[in-house]
């Protein structure tokens, strides 16, 4: 299958060509046209699978429909995963203007909070650093109209680690929204969830 197939606008193929790929991987075979299509999902993927461009392509193809309608918000365990994922969709997304914040520990909670008021479509963030913007409330207009969640590296985020911060979040943003889950490995609450799933498409996991 070609992108074009699975449902892609010529300028993001463009985009692709311009970083010499050619040819999706399995897991953008799988998801892109779910995503596209309105559903969550849930992508089994390790990091080298290509899984930040099967969720960053489709939150851009449906951003540029719709550009004052969907935010995205994706949640990542480390920092390190945060500026990668942003750099993804800042080359994707270069030709629509996209204006993507990373919210991260260890920097200027003042420069985030000014970023976050500009109202960026997608925010990139580890989630005890959101936690402390939701608490402070600069973020609340903005993750009001999150269409999209995406949990990259899921087994991590759903750990006990991040518990408390992730139902903060789950508890601010919207419940009708798509939500975009990837795992490295299929954890017992994540196969749970899975289940659920397929037995109602409609459920939403959280
Ligand atoms: P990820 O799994 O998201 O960490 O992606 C790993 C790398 O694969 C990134 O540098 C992407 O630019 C690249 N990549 C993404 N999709 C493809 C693809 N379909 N073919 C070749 N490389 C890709």
């Amino acid at each position: 299958k070609t992108f074009e197939e699975l449902g892609l606008n010529p300028w993001l193929i463009d985009a692709l060509k311009a970083m010499s790929i050619k040819f999706p991987s399995e897991i953008q075979k799988v998801c892109i046209p779910q995503i596209l299509n309105g559903k969550d999902c849930i992508g089994g993927a390790k990091t080298g699978s290509g899984k930040t461009a099967a969720f960053a392509l489709p939150i851009l193809q449906k951003l540029s429909e719709d550009p004052f309608g969907v935010f995205a918000l994706v949640l990542t365990p480390t920092r390190e995963l945060a500026f990668q994922i942003a750099d993804q969709f800042r080359v994707l997304g270069k030709s629509i203007n996209l204006k993507e914040c990373v919210v991260v520990g260890g920097l200027d909670m003042m420069s985030q909070s000014l970023q976050l008021s500009r109202k960026p479509h997608v925010v990139i963030a580890t989630p005890g650093r959101l936690v402390d913007h939701i608490n402070s409330s600069a973020i609340a207009p903005c993750l009001s109209r999150i269409r999209f969640l995406v949990l990259d590296e899921a087994d991590r985020l759903l750990s006990d680690t991040f518990a408390e911060d992730l139902a903060v979040i789950f508890d601010t943003i919207p419940k009708k929204r798509q939500t975009l889950l990837f795992t490295a490995t299929m954890t017992e609450n994540i196969l749970q969830l899975q289940d659920a799933q397929e037995e109602d498409p409609n459920r939403k996991p959280f």
